[in-house]
Parts: structure tokens; sequence; C-alpha cells
């Protein structure tokens, strides 16, 4: 297997547990700029999906998702293989549909502070889907919604991160806006097994297809479960809303369910539990260094 990652919003120490195996390499590379990789699959995970990360540096962002997907398009073509595209459901924008269904186009706005991640993850499906008809190339394509677990970073900025380790450090827990707008948030493992099945399913079926957990909340509520089961004394505090920042967000997956035999099983509260653990080992142990 060979990781390929520039380590922008990476960790290092996320792979450290594979580095023991023979048949795991790690090559530090950005995918704007071509590659060759004897692989038999591809998965394209490649970009930052926190929006302060991907927003520090749109261009680069923009050039991760098209020429990235490009090159890593002319590998898949070059070698006859399958290709995972990581998309989103950023490709619905602020959703005038709701829940949202493989079938609506969205509601993107081309030049705001989220267009890179938008528009870039857009193109690179165009991409993804010129490569299948004109070249042939097998394709797998994920729109990916909120997704939390161990291993995120405490500074990766996203709500559930953010406000685990606002909870546990007993600071303020930051909403922004009135907290009524939604989230429908997916545990890791339940996300990967679907790429699993995706990738393993018909070559016919390319996708996009929705992958992520239909149950809603409000980001208010959200900060209250991470409250309860920390046992945080934080408060609450409302800060202003980012622009562009969608009202809703769920995932329609009626065709991950029929067409992958793929739901999620993780509930939210067992998934925080685990991410909470996380967060709480990782802070003593960073606690720790600290002080040394
Ligand atoms: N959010 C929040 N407090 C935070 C971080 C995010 O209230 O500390 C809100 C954010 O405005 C959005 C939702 O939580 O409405 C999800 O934000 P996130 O950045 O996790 O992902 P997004 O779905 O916006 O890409």
């Amino acid at each position: 297997m060979l990781c390929v990652d520039n380590f922008v919003t990476g960790r290092s120490r996320n792979i450290d547990h594979l580095r023991g195996n023979h048949s795991f390499k790690v090559v530090r590379h950005d995918i704007t700029l071509p590659l060759t990789a004897e692989v038999d699959e591809i998965y394209n995970l490649a970009c930052p999906a926190s929006p302060p990360d991907y927003q520090a540096d749109p261009v680069q962002t923009m050039k991760t998702n098209v020429l990235g997907a490009l090159n890593l398009l002319e590998v898949a073509k070059g070698r006859g293989i399958k290709i995972f595209q990581a998309s989103t459901s950023e490709v619905y924008g602020d959703p005038h549909v709701h829940p949202q269904p493989e079938s609506y186009w969205g509601n993107v706005n081309p030049f705001g502070p989220r267009s890179c991640y938008d528009e870039g993850k857009r193109c690179a499906e165009t991409l993804f889907f010129d490569f299948h008809h004109k070249h042939g190339v097998e394709i797998k394509i994920a729109r990916i919604f909120n997704t939390y677990g161990p291993r995120m970073r405490p500074d990766d900025g996203r709500v559930v991160s953010n406000f685990i380790v606002q909870a546990l450090e007993g600071e303020d827990i930051t909403i922004y806006g009135d907290g009524s707008q939604t989230r429908s948030f997916c545990f890791v493992d339940d996300l990967i097994n679907g790429f699993l099945q995706l990738m393993v399913s018909a070559p016919s079926f390319t996708g996009p297809v929705n992958l992520g957990n239909p149950v809603e909340f409000t980001i208010r509520e959200l900060a209250e479960q991470v409250i309860d089961l920390t046992g945080s004394s934080s408060r609450i505090v409302h800060c202003a809303l980012p622009v562009d920042d969608p009202r809703q967000r769920r995932p329609d997956i009626s065709l991950a369910s029929r067409e992958l035999g793929w739901r999620p099983t993780v509930p939210l509260s067992v998934g925080l539990k685990q991410t909470i653990q996380y967060f709480d080992r990782l802070l003593a142990l960073e606690s720790c260094k600290l002080a040394e």
C-alpha cells in the first residue's frame, strides 16, 4: 500500500502504527504535481476538509482538487485501474432540497469563501466523469457528509473537534450563529465501510453516492450532547455565523442502501464517546510533553 500525503493537514503520527508493516510505504508528495505509482487501485482523499484549513490557501485548495484529480486520473488511465474520489456534501452548497438526493444539483456560490472547496470538488466530479466517458476509466465517487472520529486534529477547526476540545479544557463552547443550523454526523468507521463497499460494487456503478448518517442534529443539540458526555462546566457562547454557512444538511442515503446495502450503524452518542476518549488521551499526552 502506498500512502501519498504532503502533510499540510494530516499528522504523520496518525500512520505511526502502520510503519512496521512491510507492505505499507509513505511518500511525501503534493498531488498538484504529476506522479507515477505502481498501484492496482487509487483512493483520492487529498484536500483539507475543514473550512478554516481549506480557506487558508484557497488557490492551493482549488489546485489540489482539480490538478490533483487530473494527475491521479492520468495514473488510473495509464494503468487501467479503478479510482475512488472523495467528493462531498458541499457540492449541494446551501441546499434548497432537503434531505439531499444525488439528483439534486445544488445551490453553490461560485465566488464565496467556500467556493475553492465546493467548486473544486464539483470540478473534480466533472473530470472523473469525463475520463470515464472518454477513456473508459472505472470511477467510484462518494459524496461524504460531515464525518468525525479519533485521529482528528485538536485544532482542526470543525465543529465536533472544537466542541470536544473546548469541553475537555473547560473553555467556552463556540456556537456560530444561533445554533439552529443542522448537520448529520457520521462516525469514521461507518464511512470507511462505505468506501470499501463502493470500491467492490459492480463496475457499472460509478456513483456519485451519498455516504453519511441520515440522523440530523442542530448545532445546539450537538453542543448539549458534548457537554453532557464530558460532564463539562463549559458555557455556551455565540459567535458570528461564517459567510455562506449552509443552513441544513442531511443525506438521502436510499441509493447507498439500495446499491451497496450500506447504512451507518454507530449512533452519535456512541461515536462521540470514542472521540472524547481519544481527545482526552491526546490532550493529556500533549500537556505532559509541554511540562517536560
Ligand atoms: N460551527 C460552530 N462552532 C464551531 C465550529 C463550527 O457552531 O466551533 C458550526 C458551523 O458554523 C457549521 C457547523 O458547525 O454550521 C458545521 O461546521 P464544520 O466546520 O464542522 O463543517 P461544515 O459542515 O460547515 O463544512
